[in-house]
């Protein structure tokens, strides 16, 4: 990795960046060290040009959106940090939205709320971006992405930009073709049904106050710390072994919601790693089933 030559090549080339940027201020759960270098891209060109001088200077890279489903490491991530929040465009067009990567859910949620367009309700209160949420296929209430999604847009590390259709997205649950394929989200294209304003509305506040009352939002935390296992309910499993309040170091296992651990005090990425670790062996034992973590481990 020749750090100082990708840093004279972004320098050269007007890019801005940071250094030793500490992971845990762009993260949702408050935690992870420093990257060793964070570039916040204002446009396609400028992703293009980061990705080229990574790649001649042997820099790994690493796509961040909102941070919202990540754990990073307490070592911090090596090499380049990109953040995609600045490529931040919404257009509309009949009932065809157009939306950049960087954008929030709930920026893309109050716009077509405000464009009077039904089917994203589900998405209302999903802290990620609209990238994190193609990459993830997000969903809530009996929604998800691919229901609304027509084509996204990607560049692959050589910079090349195709479109993919959501055939060919691979869309499953929390699974989507680009955890294969490495392809970066640069924006999403996405059919709507127009709705009445006041409808979609109440069906966002809702789901907002179905949050609010049900997830221990007050908290740091990084959402549903495991995936769904077929046929159960994590949460539901993590309180029957009585895990509610478990505390390793400042990580604990939400006394609201047993699916989500929470950053209750400073905690460490390995404190929460721990905890991890010491639920899954608890319902394997007793239940036999074996918890996948959604959240997604990152760093050295
Ligand atoms: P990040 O966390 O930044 O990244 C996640 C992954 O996506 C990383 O591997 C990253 O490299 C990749 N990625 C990000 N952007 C791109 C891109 N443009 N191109 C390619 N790869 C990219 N999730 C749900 O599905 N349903 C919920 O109801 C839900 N509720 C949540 C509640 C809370 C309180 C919290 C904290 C999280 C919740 N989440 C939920 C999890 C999270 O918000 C989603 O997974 C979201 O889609 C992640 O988006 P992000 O932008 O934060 O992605």
């Amino acid at each position: 990795m020749k750090l100082d030559l990708f840093k004279k090549a972004l320098e050269e080339k007007g890019i801005e960046y940071k250094t030793l940027e500490p992971m845990k201020n762009h993260t949702s759960f408050k935690i992870g060290g420093e990257a060793d270098i964070f570039v916040k891209v204002k446009d396609i060109s400028s992703l293009k040009e980061t990705l080229k001088s990574a790649k001649e200077n042997e820099v790994p890279t690493f796509i961040l959106g909102k941070g919202s489903n990540l754990l990073v490491s307490d070592d911090g991530i090596e090499g380049a940090v990109i953040s995609l929040l600045g490529l931040d465009e919404i257009s509309l067009e009949d009932d065809i939205i157009n939306c950049a990567a960087g954008v929030s859910l709930s920026s893309l949620c109050r716009f077509v709320r405000d464009n009077s367009l039904s089917g994203l309700e589900f998405a209302y209160g999903i802290p990620g971006s609209v990238g994190g949420a193609v990459y993830m296929n997000a969903g809530a209430y009996g929604g998800e992405m691919a229901d609304v999604l027509i084509s996204v847009t990607c560049m692959d590390e050589e910079g090349n930009i195709k479109e993919i259709s959501l055939e060919d997205m691979e869309l499953g649950y929390r699974n989507s073709v680009f955890m294969k394929n490495g392809m970066i989200v640069l924006s999403a294209k996405l059919r709507l049904k127009s709705g009445k304003q006041e409808d979609i509305t109440a069906a966002m506040e809702d789901y907002m106050s179905r949050r609010l009352s049900k997830q221990p939002l007050e908290y740091p935390s990084a959402g549903s710390t495991f995936k769904r296992p077929e046929g159960y309910f994590a949460g539901a499993l993590i309180e029957e072994n009585g895990l509610k309040g478990l505390t390793i170091g400042g990580a604990m296992v939400s006394e609201k919601h047993a699916g989500f651990v929470i950053n209750y005090e400073n905690a460490s990425c390995k404190d929460v790693k721990e905890l991890i670790n010491r639920i899954s062996e608890r319902v394997f034992e007793n239940n036999g089933v074996k918890l996948q973590p959604e959240v997604i481990f990152v760093g050295r």
